[in-house]
């Protein structure tokens, strides 16, 4: 492999020859990728089977799907979105005018996780692209398929100094280039451990950073839901996947008055997605790997299982699970679970599941399943999270309207759509003077001219 610090050297000299700021330059590129994901999307299909086993719809639904439409409504709006703003001037500075620009940033770095390895990389780059940078790409090494077959379509597409695609062992190549080179801005998704990592080397090169990190996000089902629906959507947004998605209810608070009638018809709908034998199903996945397999084994020791509780280390299966009587100080119910297993806890009132959300402050999503437009201004008024749904479980991330990130302990920044855009561009204000005017009295001497400048300057 070619020297590390100096391919960085030539993205920067790229970046600096002002080659990747045009609109023309920009579209070309996005369009480029969607054409990429177009045209190797069976060996996409492949990869992700291989790595998580999932299934062609669900592929195009959660992974290549959400790129093309993030590429579309990028493309779309560009134009505009690159286009500088005028701003209002005061008084003082009349009359001058004033405006916004939108600056690239430079050279930045994209470090992904493997639980939706595609759709993590590729819609951050979206954002750089748009943006008029150069990017590094660090995909996770451990959805192995999906790294390589990104690998060929990044390589094939584009150049090395404009977008590099690095792969091998995160704690190694990750600080190799951090330590050595100042990224303009570091964007990561993936474990808060590592994410503290990140942002101190990032500190060292007093390099910004956006952190898209993980935590316990509750789903809370108040005792006027439509249990039915209720239990239906959280099963979906838990179990697909195989329970590794970021925003999945890590477990559930429902009332104690409704807690039995949502059990039943959680059972129902996790019988009628994956049906008897999951392990089976065309629409389950498996565990990524052994060691993240033992982990989720463990926890189901921690409470009675409700159903499922059934799993197979050779092929990585462990069966939609739910628990219920999770044992005191569990560490199911400390650790963020990412896995198919689901504690249900009932509770009294408003206090007490307050009182069991705030012991994992600051989740990455939050659920609520109400009939009650009075209860759900108060749950949003009181809980600080990232983001989330009524009546709904996952699907927030799926719009590009809305700005994806989290809060606290879940992560710093926010992307999707033009938030991406944001995020990869910095506003640089800009304010120009006439020469025809220009009043004696803003210079010296300043004396004698107070009574003026508190009339002027306020
Ligand atoms: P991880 O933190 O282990 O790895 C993520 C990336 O960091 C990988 O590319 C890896 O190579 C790299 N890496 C690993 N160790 C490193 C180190 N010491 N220094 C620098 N880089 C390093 O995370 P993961 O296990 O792949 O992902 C799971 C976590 O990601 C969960 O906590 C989940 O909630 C979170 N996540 C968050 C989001 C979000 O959008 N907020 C999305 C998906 C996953």
């Amino acid at each position: 492999m070619p020297d590390l610090n100096l391919q960085l050297g030539l993205l920067r000299q790229y970046y600096e020859s002002g080659a990747t700021r045009s609109f023309a330059f920009r579209k070309k590129q996005l369009i480029a990728i969607k054409n990429g994901i177009i045209k190797f999307e069976k060996e996409i299909d492949e990869a992700l089977f291989a790595d998580l086993k999932k299934n062609r719809e669900e592929t195009y639904a959660t992974e290549t799907g959400l790129v093309l439409a993030e590429i579309n409504v990028t493309v779309r709006n560009l134009y505009r979105w690159m286009r500088p703003t005028s701003a209002g001037t005061n008084l003082v500075n009349l009359p001058s005018s004033s405006k916004v620009y939108r600056d690239p940033l430079g050279v930045v770095l994209i470090i992904s996780p493997w639980n939706y390895p595609l759709q993590l990389l590729l819609i951050p780059l979206v954002g750089a692209i748009a943006g008029g940078n150069c990017a590094v790409l660090k995909p996770s090494e451990f959805a192995p398929a999906t790294e390589k077959i990104m690998q060929k379509i990044i390589t094939h597409i584009f150049p090395p100094e404009y977008v590099l695609y690095i792969t091998g062992n995160g704690a190694e190549v990750v600080p190799a280039m951090m330590k050595n080179f100042r990224f303009d801005h570091v964007f990561y998704t993936g474990s808060i451990p590592v994410g503290k990592i990140i942002y101190q080397m990032a500190a060292e090169k007093l390099a910004p950073v956006t952190l898209e990190l993980g935590g316990k996000s509750p789903a809370i089902v108040l005792a006027d839901a439509n249990i039915k629906i209720a239990a239906k959507r959280i099963a979906f947004g838990k179990f697909i996947n195989a329970g590794q998605t970021c925003i999945a209810p890590d477990y559930v608070l429902v009332h104690e008055k409704v807690k039995d009638e949502f059990i039943d018809k959680l059972k129902d709908s996790i019988s009628r997605f994956y049906g008897t034998d999951a392990s089976i199903n065309y629409d389950y996945g498996k565990i990524i790997n052994q060691k993240r397999f033992d982990t989720l084994v463990n926890y189901i020791g921690e409470g009675e299982v409700v159903t499922g509780g059934e799993y197979n280390r050779e092929n990585l299966f462990i069966a939609p699970t739910v628990l219920k009587n999770i044992a005191p100080g569990a560490t199911v119910m400390q650790q963020e679970i990412f896995g198919p297993i689901l504690p249900v806890i009932a509770f009294h009132d408003m206090e007490e599941a307050m009182e069991i959300v705030q012991r994992n402050a600051t989740p990455l999503a939050f659920y609520l399943f109400t009939t009650n437009t009075q209860e759900e201004k108060v749950w949003i008024d009181k809980i600080p999270f990232g983001g989330g749904c009524i009546n709904n479980a996952d699907w927030h991330f799926t719009n590009h309207n809305l700005p994806f990130g989290g809060v606290g302990n879940s992560g710093i920044g926010m992307y999707h759509g033009k938030y991406s855009f944001d995020t990869f561009t910095r506003l640089k204000a800009v304010m120009k003077t006439p020469n025809w005017f220009d009043p004696a009295i803003k210079y010296p001497p300043l004396k004698g001219k107070l009574k003026l400048f508190k009339w002027f300057i306020k």
